[in-house]
């Protein structure tokens, strides 16, 4: 691949951009360039980081070029406290909107999004890295939950209990209040837009924090809900290098009635420690260890098909994403043999080239970590099938790698490896693989493929899980309930599960009638 310096096309409109980062290193062109902001978007207006919190900004890097895009406002304790006024403001008057008023600004959102899916594609390749076609998928898969939250709005139905004779009992769903989205940088768009889209639904108002790495995408987003007609204060968001003080804010204020935190288990559980001091209502989408079984009447090229694409999907940063591949040892050897050769297929360069598969991984620590399980796995015996070390691009690009021999001992076995590597274990028996499985303390999704139908409910039953692929990899869509068990978290995304984790309900006694 012909790797290009690319400069930031200045826009012809003026961008937001702080000129001072002096270096111009990534070229994209962008049919609006208006929807490139590097300002916390708070009470309806871009603005910079408060002078309490120093005004500060921090460095937006693209992790294909590791060329630093842009300077964005580093957010703090202040700013995120006058973004939670502004929020709890306005959840005033937003929440006695009508149901369909409400659903209305959603669907104006939504029909923005979609008209610039490319635009915000090319600003995730940049800040997130993965391949253009990739992005805009996910851009499009946000805007999904944007028009099924618009729907879903009017159908925020409450219940007639059956009472006493001279009583009537009514239960009323209600918004929250002010809600807390706290996203990560593997799907910038997507996970910003399945939570906000539910919380907006409700009548709740929200302060999101991205993630430091990729908070350019939020940010467009956010320009379009303002032009959305979105009334100011109901959609903030406050960008920060240091997560620590915005959420200690955000955790800590008593105005703030909900969380919805999406990240790593650890940090999930810290949040849910503080918020006990305030007793917030929490979700939590943590991360996942998931088992791929193929059993051994599987269809083979299915299971291969849904490996690669389940695997290699964002360059296998998912917290769904196939961790543990369990082959049956009957199609172990044939199985292996197939995956090396549909991974000889794949193409590794910047996302913005055509024909790209798989990005750059996010930072240091991302390669470090997948070099350090492959390592780790070699060193305890597992067999390199193909790829196993750092791309021949460098930076933070890692080749397509399949193990083989991969054992329970391993560190990817334990833990995610976020990576671009299939580690495939062996297995003899239903009993056997399930208690593999299942022995983590993760329990998000988990995929099966097997033609025997009462094996398949039998196995799927028996997985202690979240959601189970059958026969298909690709579980995501926003008519679902999405979320896992275990240390993978609590509540569900998408879905009608979805809007009732924004609703707390209230129960209404009548008498004497
Ligand atoms: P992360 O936990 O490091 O960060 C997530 C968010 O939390 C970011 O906005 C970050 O700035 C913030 N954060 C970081 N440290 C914090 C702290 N001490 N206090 C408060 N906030 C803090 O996770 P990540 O690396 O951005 O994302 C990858 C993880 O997310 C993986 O574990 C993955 O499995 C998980 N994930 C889960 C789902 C799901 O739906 N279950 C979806 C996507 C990603």
């Amino acid at each position: 691949f012909t790797r290009v310096q690319r400069t930031f096309a200045t826009s012809s409109e003026g961008s937001h951009f702080d000129e001072s980062c002096g270096r111009n290193t990534c070229e994209i062109t962008l049919r609006d360039a208006q929807l490139l902001k590097n300002q916390c978007l708070i009470g309806g207006e871009f603005v910079p980081a408060l002078k309490e919190d120093g005004q500060g900004l921090f460095d937006v890097f693209n992790p294909a070029t590791r060329a630093l895009i842009t300077k964005v406002s580093n957010g703090g304790k202040h700013t995120t406290r006058l973004a939670i006024e502004k929020a709890n403001e306005s959840f005033k008057s937003w929440k006695k909107l009508t149901a369909t008023e409400r659903s209305s600004f959603l669907r104006k959102w939504f029909d923005l999004i979609i008209q610039h899916s490319e635009d915000l594609g090319k600003i995730m390749t940049i800040e997130q890295g993965k391949p253009l076609p990739e992005a805009i998928g996910e851009v499009l898969y946000g805007a999904s939950f944007v028009e099924f939250f618009a729907e879903e709005a009017k159908r925020m139905y409450g219940d007639i209990i059956p009472a006493g004779a001279k009583t009537r009992a009514l239960v009323i769903p209600e918004p929250v209040g002010v809600c807390g989205l706290v996203t990560p940088w593997n799907f910038p768009c997507a996970m910003l837009t399945r939570k906000a889209a539910p919380a907006l639904a409700a009548g709740c108002t929200v302060i999101c924090k991205p993630s430091e790495l990729t908070p350019l995408s939020a940010l467009a987003l956010g320009e379009l809900g303002v032009r959305a007609g979105l009334p100011p204060g109901v959609f903030n968001i406050v960008t920060g290098f240091h997560a620590q003080p915005i959420s200690d804010e955000l955790m800590s204020h008593p105005a703030m009635r909900k969380i919805s935190f999406t990240g790593s288990t650890a940090v999930g559980k810290k949040l849910l420690s503080q918020s006990a001091s305030t007793v917030k209502k929490m979700s939590l989408e943590l991360g996942g260890l998931a088992p791929f079984i193929v059993m051994e009447d599987a269809n083979l090229d299915d299971a291969v098909s849904g490996l690669v694409a389940c695997k290699f999907r964002n360059n296998g940063q998912t917290c769904i994403s196939a961790n543990r591949v369990y082959v049956h040892s009957k199609v172990y050897d044939k199985f292996a043999e197939r995956v090396v050769e549909k991974v000889k297929t794949l193409c590794v360069g910047d996302g913005l080239e055509p024909g790209v598969h798989l990005g750059p991984l996010i930072n240091e620590k991302a390669i470090d970590k997948v070099e350090r399980h492959v390592k780790d796995a070699i060193s305890k015996g597992a067999k390199v099938m193909i790829g196993g070390s750092r791309h021949r691009l460098g930076g933070l690009f890692f080749e397509p790698t399949v193990l083989a021999n991969v054992t329970d001992s391993m560190m990817m076995s334990c833990e995610e490896t976020f990576g671009p590597v299939i580690g495939l274990f062996q297995f003899d028996t239903e009993e056997e693989v399930l208690w593999r499985s299942n022995h983590t303390n993760y329990g998000l999704a988990s995929y099966l493929y097997t033609n025997d139908l009462a094996r398949a409910w039998r196995m799927a039953e028996s997985l202690e899980c979240g959601m189970v692929g059958l026969n298909e990899a690709m579980i995501s869509t926003c008519a679902v309930p999405f979320g896992g068990i275990k240390e993978s978290g609590i509540g569900r995304e998408g879905s009608k599960y979805g809007l009732a984790e924004y609703v707390h309900l209230k129960y209404l006694l009548m008498g004497s009638i």
